[in-house]
């Protein structure tokens, strides 16, 4: 029997998520008293909810040892986060009593409303969980208001480093996009849903109080903040940025990313004064065929577009690019490298293609012959002395490029030669794993 005096945890190993400290803010404000770390060797309790933010985890001898413990002990284990977007894959792997899938408020809330021995999730909505071997499914929702009691802050929140931030913050969900690797759209919907701006000030003073120096804002839509139909809301944005930059100064704020056909003069201005003034452009690819496999929906023009007009209003564009998507030839690589050096951006990241399940991406992998995998595929030409797969190859070519592309361009020394290896082995190495996991879950 479950007492409302449990022991209840939140535990996010390795990185406080977003989405971990909204959930113990959920729990608490239900009336417990919830602790929350992300040192996963701590995670324990009653009830106990995991939140898992890459598909490695699933595969993670960690990660299953805790959720064996927590069971062993007679505790419930919940996991949710991104990796429930397979809840297939969360259950067989780790065994988990239930997934909490997408959008999780209205889910834990039903959970912690269950009394006594009364474990039949069937009434809670966006829960998986297995019954009689067989994978069930509940009512799928998004929440219609995203007023949601402050996070759960840990008392440790300001030693965390997200690419510079001690924290992330939503301001808003969904994003009419189309992208065929991504999960945004599929999880919170193509239609824009957005926080009240005095509720996220509230939440921004209350990260600053708990010791956050930096914060960035979610997502891959920055400038949608309000936004209707595809159409920037500059005057919300604006405030936005205002609001954010007025309590931790602008020098502490940034709006990482935003889509190159969402931009206009006054968000650019916005993006100059309260953040620091750097955007990160999801441009993929040079190649408008792969654009088009991808479902990019934004032109190579716009993306030209974009960069200049940050140049005019002295933001500095940065750029992320995808390789090894199915279908990518040896020309489309080339055009990527070439847009590369044509836009000397101040930045660059670069990914090997990862299929994630739910998105088109996933799809396309799962149907298509593991022999042909780019990721899978021993790299024949220039690198063919390093032992690398084609897209280990393509990733860690395009992060020698990059250097040449800057602005100033960047001699690679050995150190840096080394470490784009690692990351492009690591990369490949990772994602091998992934495609097999959902593949195994996935394929007809
Ligand atoms: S624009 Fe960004 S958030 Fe939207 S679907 Fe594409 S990658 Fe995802």
């Amino acid at each position: 029997m479950r007492s409302r005096k449990s022991d209840v945890m939140v535990g996010a190993p390795g990185l406080y998520t977003y989405g971990a400290m909204r959930i113990g803010g959920i729990i608490r404000d239900a009336g417990f008293h919830p602790q929350i770390t992300r040192n996963i060797s701590q995670i324990h309790g009653d009830q106990v909810f995991l939140s898992l933010f890459s598909t490695l985890h699933l595969l993670d001898p960690a990660v299953k040892e805790v959720v064996k413990r927590i069971q062993q002990k007679g505790g419930e284990c919940i996991i949710g986060g991104p990796v429930s977007s397979g809840p297939e894959m969360v259950l067989g792997e780790l065994h988990p009593d239930l997934v909490v899938c997408g959008e999780g408020e209205e889910a834990v809330r039903c959970i912690l409303d269950r009394t006594g021995d009364q474990t039949d999730h069937a009434d809670c909505p966006n829960c998986a969980y297995i019954e009689d071997g067989r994978v069930i499914k509940t009512e799928q929702k998004r929440a219609q208001d995203l007023s949601f009691p402050l996070p759960l802050i840990p008392d440790d929140i300001a030693a965390q480093d997200i690419r510079g931030a001690q924290t992330y913050i939503e301001t808003h969900r969904g994003c009419f996009g189309r992208c065929g690797f991504c999960q945004v759209p599929r999880v919170f919907g193509r239609r824009i849903r957005s926080r009240e701006l005095d509720e996220i000030l509230k939440e921004v003073k209350a990260f600053q109080k708990k010791g956050v120096r930096r914060l960035a804002l979610i997502g891959g839509t920055g400038s949608l903040y309000r936004s209707k139909e595809g159409e920037v809301n500059s005057d919300a944005f604006i405030s936005l940025l205002e609001g954010i930059s007025s309590i931790m100064g602008p020098k502490n704020v940034s709006c990482p990313d935003i889509r190159a056909d969402c931009l206009t003069d006054e968000v650019l201005e916005a993006v100059r004064a309260h953040t620091i003034g750097w955007i990160f452009f999801g441009i993929e690819s040079g190649s408008e065929k792969m654009l088009g496999l991808m479902q990019k929906g934004i032109p190579i023009d716009k993306v030209r577009d974009a960069i200049e007009q940050c140049r005019q209003y002295g933001v500095k564009p940065a750029g992320s690019f995808i390789t090894g998507y199915p279908g990518e030839e040896e020309e489309d690589f080339q055009a990527t490298k070439d847009l590369m050096e044509e836009l000397t951006l101040d930045d660059v990241f670069i990914s090997i293609a990862e299929p994630i399940p739910s998105t088109p991406l996933a799809e396309v992998v799962c149907s298509q012959n593991p022999d042909m995998d780019l990721v899978s595929v021993p790299h024949t030409g220039e690198y063919a002395g390093l032992h690398l797969s084609e897209a280990e190859a393509r990733a860690f070519d395009l992060m020698l490029h990059a250097d040449m592309c800057r602005p100033v361009p960047r001699i690679t020394q050995d150190v840096h030669y080394n470490a784009y290896l690692e990351e492009a082995r690591k990369q490949g190495a990772d994602i091998r794993n992934v495609t097999r996991l959902i593949r195994r879950y996935y394929s007809a």
